[in-house]
């Protein structure tokens, strides 16, 4: 890695991206290439040892490629991911992406030697470092290894810049940017400064162990395993190791100390998987790997640059959107935005190869001619993100299944699979980022629903009494339809709030703000009675209030008056 500046000499700068992750380092990278000047905070440089951001599907894939970032995945032992491998009890069904058919808008995949796009799974670290690497060798972009502690307001409520500690030399620096992206991912400390009113909420954890040479049943396949207590992943993060990824429901987790996870682990997860896998993980788990876990959170997105946001500051990446990692989809969803933020916000160097981009070099003083960049962006990535995020919830509540009624779905979503055709290539095609089509997710949704239905009238189960197979007569039919109410109700209680939220992120939040609102929108009361309806409901979380501090240090660059948030 090329030196890092510590305590860069340079005070003032386009952009402040807080955060080199996934995201932060290709935006850095993209708006430096367009001529963009940008500092961009990294609180630590070391290559990050995580269990996130491991499989990148092949949408993820074509972002490299339009950002020219795709030698991000050489060297680094990536390896090629063709499609996924789904395990239900006894019974399995592949699941392969599907040929390349881009006409180039989106970009250009890895096309495997079959003709079908390809994904890759690696260390996640290598690949950061790969990006934070490229971002570096940007004359334009300055990393400074120093962690973000405060954000700077001015007297007029705009965010002028950023404080941070250097990590090397405990130095505090004060830049300034007239615009701050905020990447710090998914515990973001600034999210709540910026405005945002969504917190995130956890259904479940995800506990990791790293494998070595896993007898894998379906080598370059995304491995997911249907058992009682979740959904269970597995997907090789080099030549030698594979990822295991156990999901367990509920927002805390067994204690590891007690060794009840480890019993959960062995009684619920273990016996489920594939037969050859099982020694495996039961010798890594009695070997006393330290098991690893990140909390599965869901965030809707938010439409930025509103009135209720502080101006100056965007957020980006897992600090504004989050789903279920269970369809692999953050990174994917993160870099589009890259793509798309380079070319709202790029610099005079760079020309939008989208017609339909704005042309116009924006001033990044200017909020106002900000504002609709941002909300041109919150369109342009709307197909993709909302696919993402309402696919990953959807599936996970069909696959953590914790009634009757899931259960059904899950069932019939894998007799679905297993008709294979348009069955197999619709559904693969949204959760790769392919397809970033709603009404798509929507059609298939609905098929897996009646398809549940059919199959619970059609197909031989096993009776709970006799514990033989039968197929249900005549008799049982108005049970049946009962069941059937039932389980398309719950179809529909599993998707639409996802579909809700994501429509909420749409309507720009005027509530509380009549006189910033265009008259047409307003509600008797003065406010925007759709917004404060849509407020009022408690599923979309409780709002919370910026948390601006008044500070009382003053220094050459911090303007006496600007506030100080963290
Ligand atoms: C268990 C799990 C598995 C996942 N698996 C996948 C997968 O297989 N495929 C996929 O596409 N997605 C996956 N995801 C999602 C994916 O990891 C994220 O969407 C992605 O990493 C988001 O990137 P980011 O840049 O927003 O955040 P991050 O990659 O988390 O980067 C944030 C960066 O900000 C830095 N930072 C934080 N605070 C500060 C500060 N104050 N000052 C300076 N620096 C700071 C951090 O050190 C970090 O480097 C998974 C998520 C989870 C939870």
């Amino acid at each position: 890695m090329t030196a890092i500046a510590s305590a860069s000499k340079q005070r003032e700068f386009d952009v402040a991206i807080v955060g080199a992750g996934i995201v932060g380092s290709a935006l850095a990278y993209g708006l430096g290439r367009s001529g963009r000047k940008v500092a961009l905070f990294e609180r630590d440089m070391t290559e990050p040892d995580r269990i996130v951001g491991e499989l990148l599907q092949p949408g993820g894939v074509r972002a490299l490629y339009k950002l020219d970032l795709i030698d991000c995945l050489r060297d680094i032992d990536a390896v090629p991911v063709e499609g996924y491998h789904v395990f239900y009890g006894p019974k399995s069904v592949p699941i392969p992406y599907p040929q390349e058919q881009s006409d180039g808008r989106w970009g250009k995949g890895i096309e495997g030697k079959s003709g079908k796009v390809e994904g890759r799974s690696f260390h996640h670290g290598r690949f950061v470092q790969k990006l934070r690497n490229a971002a570096i060798a940007q004359p334009n972009v300055t990393i400074l290894e120093s962690t973000v502690r405060e954000l700077i307001e001015d007297k007029q409520g705009n965010n002028v810049g950023v404080i941070a500690t250097a990590k090397d030399t405990n130095e505090e620096l004060h830049i300034r940017a007239p615009l701050t992206i905020v990447a710090d991912g998914c515990f973001s400390k600034f999210r709540r400064t910026h405005g945002s009113t969504i917190a995130p909420t956890v259904r479940s954890n995800f506990v990791a162990l790293e494998l070595e040479h896993a007898p894998l049943p379906s080598p370059h396949h995304g491995h997911v395993v249907l058992g009682p207590s979740g959904p269970t992943l597995l997907y090789q993060i080099s030549t030698e190791h594979t990822r295991i990824l156990m999901d367990i429901s509920g927002e805390k987790l067994p204690s590891a100390g007690k060794g009840d996870l480890q019993r959960h682990i062995q009684n619920r997860v273990i016996p489920y998987l594939p037969e050859a896998l099982q020694p495996c993980v039961s010798k890594e788990l009695n070997k006393g790997q330290r098991l690893r876990s990140m909390p599965n959170s869901f965030l809707p997105p938010s439409m930025q640059g509103q009135n209720k946001h502080r101006r100056g500051i965007v957020l980006v990446g897992d600090a504004m959107n989050m789903r279920h990692p269970l369809t692999g989809g953050g990174m994917t969803v993160g870099l589009w935005d890259a793509v798309h933020l380079t070319n709202e916000l790029g610099g005079a160097a760079w020309k939008p190869e989208d017609e339909y981009y704005g042309q116009t070099v924006k001033d990044l003083h200017d909020w106002n001619s900000l504002k609709p960049a941002l909300r041109e962006w919150h369109w342009r990535r709307k197909g993709l993100a909302s696919v993402i995020n309402i696919l990953a919830q959807a599936l996970y509540s069909l696959f953590g299944a914790d009634d009757e009624n899931l259960e059904v779905l899950r069932e019939g979503c894998f007799k679905y699979f297993e008709l294979g055709g348009e069955c197999v290539g619709g559904p693969v095609s949204l959760l790769s980022g392919l397809a970033p089509q709603p009404f798509l997710l929507f059609y298939h949704f609905f098929s897996v629903a009646l398809y549940s239905i059919y199959a619970l009238f059609m197909h031989p189960r096993k009776d709970p009494k006799t514990g033989k197979m039968h197929t249900p007569g005549f008799l049982e039919y108005p049970g049946l339809v009962l069941r059937s109410i039932a389980v398309f109700y719950t179809a529909c209680v599993v998707l639409l709030p996802v579909v809700f939220t994501e429509m909420r992120s749409n309507i720009p939040a005027f509530a509380g703000r009549a006189k910033e609102m265009p008259a047409a929108t307003a509600g008797k009361d003065g406010k925007n009675s759709a917004a404060s309806w849509l407020n009022s409901i408690p599923i979309i979380g409780p709002h919370i209030n910026s948390t601006t501090i008044r500070a009382s240090r003053q220094t050459w660059f911090w303007n006496p008056g600007d506030r100080i948030s963290r």
